[in-house]
C-alpha cells in the first residue's frame, strides 16, 4: 500500500494509459504532443523533447515511439505502441495541475477510445489541502479549516491497517493512534492522513461516510475546527473517561456509544450514522432476512 513518506514535499504523478485512434507514423507527432502538453500545463521545458523510434531498430520489443521531456517542474515520458494503437503518458510534477483537464487534453490529441489512469499520491488517501492539524497547549491536537470548505466535501480518508478485536477495548493501537470501527469486530487505523485526529463533538460538522471517507455535513468557515461525533460510528464497550469537553450548546455531557444516544439524536443524525451500525440494527429487526434467503 502506498504511504506518503515525504508529506512536506509536494509531488504528483499522473499515469494515463489509452487505446487511441489517431494515426502516428512519425516522430514529429510525439514531439508536437510533448511540446503542446508542456504549453497546456504551463511547464518550463529545460531539455528535450527526446524522441526515439523503435521501428527498424535491432531487437525492438514493439513497433512505436518513445518520447521524453525535462521540465523545470520535473518531466513527462510517453511510450507508444503503434502496432497496438496503445500509449502511456507518465507525468511527474512538483507543481500542482488539474488531472482531469490533462486527461481531456491527452484524449483529444490521441483521439482516445478507451483509457485508464492513476494518480500518486492517491487523492483519496490525501487530506484536502484546506485542512490542517494544529496542536496547541490549550486545546491539544485538532483539525482545522485553513479556508472555507463547502458542505459534502471529502476532507480526509481512513487508510491504515485493519484490526480484528472481539471488543473495542482490546484494539491495542486504539489508545495511541485511534481507529475507526467499521464492523462490530473490525477497526481501521488512519496512518497517512488526519482522518483520525478529528476531535469529538456532540454537534459535529463532519462524519464518516461510506466507511472511510471523512465528509463535511455543512459549510465550514475558515479557522473553524472540524469535528465528528464518535457516537455515530462507535457502538462497543469503548469508554471515554470523564466528561465530554466538546463545549457545544447541546453537549450530552459524556461520549456515548450509539446505542445509548437519546432517540432524538439518533434520528437527527441518522443519515450520518456509520453504515455498519445501521446494518446491525436492520439485522436485529430481521428486516434484511428475506435478502439472505
Ligand atoms: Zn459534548
Amino acid at each position: 500500500m502506498h504511504s506518503n513518506l515525504a508529506k512536506n514535499i509536494f509531488r504528483k504523478r499522473l499515469i494515463v494509459e489509452a487505446k487511441y485512434k489517431t494515426s502516428i507514423d512519425s516522430e514529429e507527432f510525439v514531439s508536437n504532443f510533448l511540446n503542446k502538453l508542456s504549453e497546456f500545463m504551463d511547464m518550463t521545458i529545460i531539455a528535450g523533447p527526446f524522441i526515439s523510434s523503435a521501428t527498424g531498430k535491432s531487437v525492438p520489443l514493439h513497433d512505436g515511439y518513445e518520447g521524453a521531456l525535462v521540465w523545470a517542474e520535473s518531466g513527462v515520458n510517453t511510450y507508444i505502441w503503434t502496432n497496438s494503437n496503445f500509449c502511456t503518458v507518465d507525468i511527474y510534477s512538483c507543481k500542482e495541475f488539474d488531472s482531469k483537464s490533462v486527461i481531456e487534453f491527452i484524449k483529444k490529441e490521441f483521439q482516445v477510445e478507451d483509457f485508464s489512469y492513476q494518480e500518486l499520491p492517491d487523492p483519496l488517501h490525501q487530506d484536502d489541502m484546506r485542512i490542517e492539524v494544529q496542536n496547541s497547549k490549550e486545546k491539544g491536537v485538532g483539525v482545522y479549516a485553513k479556508e472555507f470548505i463547502p458542505k459534502d466535501t471529502i476532507v480526509s480518508y481512513v487508510d491504515g491497517q485493519i484490526h480484528f478485536a472481539e471488543k473495542e477495548s482490546e484494539v491495542s493501537l486504539y489508545a495511541e493512534n485511534h481507529a475507526i470501527p467499521f464492523h462490530k469486530k473490525l477497526y481501521r487505523n488512519g496512518f497517512n492522513s488526519s482522518s483520525v485526529l478529528l476531535n469529538h463533538s456532540c454537534e459535529p460538522n463532519c462524519y464518516v461516510k461510506d466507511l472511510f471517507f471523512v465528509t463535511t455535513m455543512r459549510d465550514i468557515q475558515e479557522g473553524e475546527e472540524l469535528t465528528y461525533s464518535y457516537s455515530l460510528f462507535c457502538n462497543s464497550d469503548w469508554k471515554h473517561d470523564g466528561p465530554c469537553l466538546c463545549g457545544s450548546e447541546n453537549c450530552l455531557g459524556e461520549i456515548l456509544p450509539w446505542r445509548k444516544l437519546p432517540d432524538e439524536i439518533k434520528k437527527k443524525y441518522l443519515a450520518y450514522t456509520a453504515d455498519w451500525i445501521l446494518l446491525e440494527e436492520l439485522k436485529k429487526k430481521n428486516k434484511l432476512e428475506s435478502l439472505f434467503d
